[in-house]
């Protein structure tokens, strides 16, 4: 095998294309191109398993199991989301119906909001509308 064809398994590898895509596009048995793999593995980092920070780029250990990290760190996470927010906020826009009164009011979908107005969420609470 070629340094060339190598260097093109790897970035076919990278890009998550299986073995026998890779014999396809390079032309090279399906064998050869695992024992490779095989053998190239402990030198290479796992490629498949890393994750890199969203903000930073940095690359971001990930637990097996658990939830995906996006983030390297909580600061990455805030200046992200603070870069971000125009997008986040009017994707998590939603409407809702007022709980008491039934109009429809905007809330971030994060929000536990359930009353259009804070005389609303009294009425609801305390008994029924205003008690003259
Ligand atoms: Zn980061
Ligand atoms: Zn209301």
């Amino acid at each position: 095998m070629t340094e060339f064809e190598k260097r093109r398994i790897d970035e076919y590898r990278r890009q998550g294309l299986g073995y026998i895509k890779i014999s396809q596009e390079l032309n090279i048995p399906v064998g050869t191109i695992k024992s490779y793999c095989r053998r190239n593995k402990a030198s290479s980092p796992q490629i498949d398993d890393k994750h890199y920070c969203r903000y930073c780029g940095k690359a971001v250990e990930q637990t097996t199991g658990r939830k995906e990290k996006k983030f390297c760190s909580d600061a990455c996470r805030m200046k992200w989301w603070n870069s971000n927010r125009d997008k986040v906020d009017h994707r998590a826009l939603r409407k809702r119906n007022c709980l008491f009164c039934g109009s429809e009011f905007t809330a971030y979908s994060t929000s536990a909001k359930k009353y259009c107005s804070h005389s609303c969420y009294i009425a609801f609470r305390f008994g029924g509308g205003s008690r003259e």
